[in-house]
């Protein structure tokens, strides 16, 4: 895993210091989180790492399957 991390910028968001999660330039407060108490919080931060579990591993299948695919076609052009 690389430890920098640099997300891709997306104009007219910016990032909530409370949930971190990207909302809209144009919304005066954070559309995900500025209606949570502080424990809808929490909740909402884990369910956003589990997300975010999900996805690394969505990432790492695809990779194993690119891999197989390309392995695949290396050895049909072998025979
Ligand atoms: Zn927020």
């Amino acid at each position: 895993m690389s430890p920098i991390f640099i997300p891709p910028p997306i104009r007219r968001t910016k990032k909530c210091m409370r949930c971190g999660q990207l909302y809209p330039k144009k919304a005066e407060q954070c559309i995900h989180c500025s209606h949570l108490n502080d424990q809808e919080l929490e909740e909402l931060k884990q369910q956003i790492e589990k997300t975010h579990q999900s996805n690394k591993q969505l990432g790492k299948l695809f990779l194993y399957l690119s891999a197989i695919v390309l392995i695949g076609m290396a050895i049909a052009l072998l025979n």
